[in-house]
């Protein structure tokens, strides 16, 4: 059988669903002998989203113009896209700001209030990718194939999720240590 294209990408989240992933330890040794990682903040250092990706794990919210601009991307090239995590699948920490009316507030409480050195607000466009207005869910801005919800979700759910996966069926995550985050 053809190794899966698999990639996964990092928005707005703190990395933790990553982590966890790294949690699935011996078993990422059977992972890379069925996978190619086409693209991963962990197993790749390709920068460009490619074509004719089978699965991708998408961590994090969608959070400003890089986000919004990338997840466009994926969704177009990818067969099987996973909300990777309650930041994907609520919009989770980073949405808290969207409490507050606007991004001026948080980019003055970031630069200015809390800048150490030289505060100063970033320029746009610039090196820092502008914030959109509210942090949204990935299904709030496309289409998603499946939820794996948790903060972060453990590293067996994910294998779960997985396996069936590699095998080309779609994931039934069942029972209560499935189900529980
Ligand atoms: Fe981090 Fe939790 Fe968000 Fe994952 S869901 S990126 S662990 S805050």
């Amino acid at each position: 059988m053809d190794k899966i294209r698999f990639a996964t990408v990092w928005l707005a989240g703190c990395s933790g669903c990553h982590m966890s992933f790294l949690d699935l330890d011996e078993w990422l040794i059977d992972l890379a002998e069925k996978v190619d990682v086409v693209y991963s903040p962990v197993g790749s250092d390709i920068k460009e989203y490619p074509e004719n990706v089978d699965v991708c794990f998408v961590e994090g919210g969608i959070a400003n113009e890089d986000n919004l601009e990338l997840i466009l991307k994926v969704r177009e090239r990818t067969k099987f896209l996973v909300s990777f995590g309650d930041c994907a699948v609520t919009a989770n920490v980073p949405a808290m700001r969207n409490m507050i009316k606007g991004t001026d507030p948080v980019l003055r409480r970031c630069y200015l209030e809390l800048g150490d050195t030289t505060p100063q607000l970033p320029k746009f466009p610039g090196i820092v990718p502008e914030l959109l207005d509210k942090v949204r869910p990935v299904h709030e801005v496309i289409q998603v194939d499946m939820f794996l919800p948790g903060c972060p979700p453990s590293a067996s759910r994910i294998q779960a999720a997985l396996e069936p996966l590699l095998k080309g069926e779609k994931p039934v995550m069942e029972g209560r240590e499935m189900l529980k985050f």
